[in-house]
């Protein structure tokens, strides 16, 4: 799309912030017209009412009753060329409504008919050499000028003390100049004391060179490196790179990981360069961060998925860290995987992409042995060597905790170190049963049994929220019911009991609800106020505590039986991310608790050998036809008329097998959830070439006889 306007142009083709795809042709009044370029934000009526879209192109077939846009909201166009060109590409790769894309990438308070208002603030930029030479004290500031180029007026005066006489006399020179910006009130973050970079080890300084040298390309990297191996640090020093050059840096990260000790490694660093956007912000703070980035304030951005559209212009770089996390890609409408989509954007902005972990995605994995991506590897820890591991064979034990890792938990807490202990399971017990008849108790909305939860005491179902009191008696023959299979309420009570002088604290969905945020938890540990942290997968992540010197998983097994195919590299990933945390600081050692110690997620993870996990689940995946073997769809037809989803389904089914070249149709099956919120689910699975898929996926109507046609590419949920 080239933006070619003449002033003869009086059409304008508008995409609404709707469930639709196709763009609307719009008269621009003469008024309006030297204010609308492509990216503004207008007003526009759509039938009877008046809603935002954004201006894509020009012309358009002239109407009779054609009619007018009512207003344009911004100064300058909200979407960047790139990013509206990128909101295109994900609704042609995911087959969904393009004006849902333009709305995700505007932040919330930009998504109505308002335009923003914002004080302004002065900003001191570098212009250049000039004939006048420089006194010895406007050297000194223009060398601090020259490496970061532009900075608020108030912090070349308050932090750096010069005086607006030197300022005023370089501007007179021509070396420098004073801007007017908009500026938007305090940081939703603190800044961190100033840190200087690092010394790179020999392995981070070649991976440093690569990347540096292919700025201003699309190349795509994948760096493998160990859990500590000082990835984060070469992060920094591409950002920093990236700003010498005068380009953005965006850096991805998984939800749970945007803790406040990341954000003070960056602001350490760059200080208010840094932007932060993810959606625990309020819609204000994300409003302001959205603006400052908008208006080159902030030229470093950290965020989580969304982020992928944040408006970064002139992009250097993007990162992707703990690229394998599956919460980067978005399960509701409309559907994306900012990974995959950060190197769309990567191509569009002719920037290189890292995707960054110590447990890569088998898709990255496999793209980069096909030298589809360049390959950086970080293979030894920064100082401390990996931590001992040891796996437990818990048919051979009494009780939740082995003897080892009651060895090892006590050992660490008497030496003055912190643990973690993992256990991915919800609850304090996975369900009732009764022992006579096998009844179980389960939730009426949902085909699933319900959870049983203490503190509050309820049974809960994880896909509704529904919950009641447990039932003491069986329902059906009146035996006393059972709790079966280990959750992780359970585990806090079991640890309290066993370790009594310990300060423990819990990290999961129902616990953070309840008690903090998740950062409160972690802040706790960071200052060793916690002595054992217990904790779903969210424990896993990121995080870098020196102290931690014991890791325990309960049970490894937990998500082994999914029916995912997926299941094994997701545990795989979790174990060894764990068994990561451990011995940061020096020592450190783990335990694996599991009944199959021979499973290849386990025996490798306790190595932590990702290589061999991926070339073993790599031919098992070949043997399959899984991806990154083939690509997958999934059509979910969903309804509340169980007949009629039947019926859909199988009428989905066969518009497909009909056109189904190149690819393979499986199902319909009832989903592994066939019923969730009072609506029956059956689904199709389809594997073959992207091309194939998306030719077929295209003429798919999305309603089929009363029910709701869903498709989503490259699903991560298969339930
Ligand atoms: P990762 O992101 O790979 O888990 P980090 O970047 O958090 O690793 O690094 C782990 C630890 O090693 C941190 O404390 C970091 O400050 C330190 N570190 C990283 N690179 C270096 C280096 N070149 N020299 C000294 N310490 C380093
Ligand atoms: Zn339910
Ligand atoms: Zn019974």
């Amino acid at each position: 799309m080239v933006a070619v306007m003449s002033t003869h142009t009086r059409l304008c083709q508008v995409v609404p912030l709707l469930p639709v795809s196709r763009a609307y042709t719009y008269r621009i009044p003469s008024g309006l017209s030297p204010r609308i370029d492509e990216g503004s934000r207008v007003v526009v009526p759509v039938g009877s009412r008046e809603v935002v879209g954004v201006v894509v192109g020009w012309d358009g077939e002239e109407q009779v009753r054609i009619k007018e846009v009512q207003g344009v909201l911004d100064p300058e166009p909200a979407l960047l060329p790139g990013v509206l060109d990128l909101t295109r590409r994900a609704s042609q790769y995911y087959l969904e409504p393009w004006g849902l894309y333009l709305r995700c990438s505007l932040p919330p308070g930009l998504r109505k008919g308002r335009g923003p208002v914002v004080p302004m603030t002065r900003w001191v930029v570098y212009a250049g050499p000039s004939p006048q030479l420089p006194t010895r004290r406007q050297r000194e500031l223009l060398n601090r000028l020259e490496s970061v180029r532009e900075v608020p007026l108030r912090t070349v005066i308050a932090e750096w003390g010069y005086g607006k006489g030197v300022v005023d006399r370089l501007v007179a020179a021509g070396w420098i100049t004073v801007e007017e910006r908009e500026s938007h009130g305090p940081l939703p973050f603190p800044l961190s004391p100033p840190q200087p970079p690092l010394r790179l080890t020999p392995e981070q300084e070649e991976a440093f060179r690569r990347v540096e040298n292919a700025l201003g390309d699309f190349t795509p990297f994948l760096l493998y490196g160990v859990t500590g191996s000082g990835k984060t640090e070469l992060y920094l020093q591409w950002g920093q790179r990236c700003m010498e050059e005068g380009m953005g840096f965006l850096l991805l990260i998984p939800e749970i990981a945007l803790t406040p000790q990341y954000i003070s490694r960056f602001t350490a660093r760059f200080g208010e360069r840094v932007g932060v956007l993810h959606s625990a912000l309020s819609p204000k703070d994300r409003l302001r961060e959205w603006l400052r980035i908008r208006g080159g304030e902030a030229r470093v951005v950290l965020g989580t998925r969304s982020a992928l559209f944040a408006p970064v212009d002139g992009l250097g770089l993007i990162v992707v860290d703990e690229e394998h996390d599956p919460s980067f890609k978005q399960e509701e409408t409309p559907v994306y995987n900012a990974r995959d989509m950060a190197l769309v954007r990567g191509q569009i902005e002719g920037c290189p992409v890292v995707l960054a972990s110590a447990t890569p995605s088998l898709e990255s994995f496999y793209n980069a042995q096909k030298n589809k991506y360049a390959m950086l590897t970080l293979s030894k820890r920064v100082g401390t060597p990996m931590a001992r591991v040891r796996v437990v064979d818990m048919g051979q034990e009494e009780g939740i905790f082995s003897k080892a890792f009651l060895h090892g938990l006590r050992g660490a807490l008497k030496d003055g170190g912190q643990a973690l202990v993992l256990l991915n399971r919800r609850g304090y017990a996975a369900f009732l049963l009764c022992p006579k008849c096998g009844e179980t108790v389960r939730c009426p909305n949902c085909d699933i049994t319900l959870t049983l939860h203490r503190e509050p005491l309820l049974l809960r179902c994880h896909y509704c929220g529904y919950s009641k009191p447990p039932l003491d008696r069986c329902k059906h023959c009146g035996s006393e019911m059972r709790a079966v299979g280990l959750g992780i309420q359970r585990v806090e009570e079991e640890l309290a009991r066993s370790f009594p002088e310990a300060r423990i604290d819990r990290m999961d969905r129902d616990a953070l609800r309840s008690r903090q945020a998740h950062w409160e938890v972690l802040r706790k540990v960071e200052e060793g106020y916690t002595d054992i942290l217990l904790g779903t997968q969210m424990i896993a992540k990121g995080h870098h505590y020196p102290r931690i010197s014991f890791v325990g998983v309960v049970l490894a097994d937990v998500a082994l039986h999914l029916p995912d195919f997926r299941a094994a590299e997701r545990t795989f990933q979790i174990l060894t991310q764990v068994v990561g945390r451990a011995g940061r600081g020096g020592r450190g050692m783990a335990v694996i608790q599991t009944f199959m110690p021979t499973h290849p997620s386990v025996v490798w993870a306790a190595r932590q050998d990702y290589l061999s996990f991926a070339a073993e689940e790599l031919e098992r995946r070949r043997a399959l036809g899984y991806p990154p073997f083939s690509h997958m769809a999934r059509i979910l037809v969903t309804g509340t008329n169980e007949d009629r989803v039947e019926d859909g389904a199988n009428k989905v089914a066969g518009l497909l097998r009909r056109g189904a070249e190149g690819m393979v149709v499986l199902g319909p099956a009832p989903a592994p959830l066939y019923r969730v919120r009072n609506q029956y689910r059956r689904h199709i699975i389809l594997k073959g070439k992207r091309k194939a898929l998306l030719l077929n996926l295209a003429r798919l109507p999305r309603r089929v006889g009363g029910v709701h046609v869903k498709v989503d590419m490259d699903p991560y949920s298969m339930l």
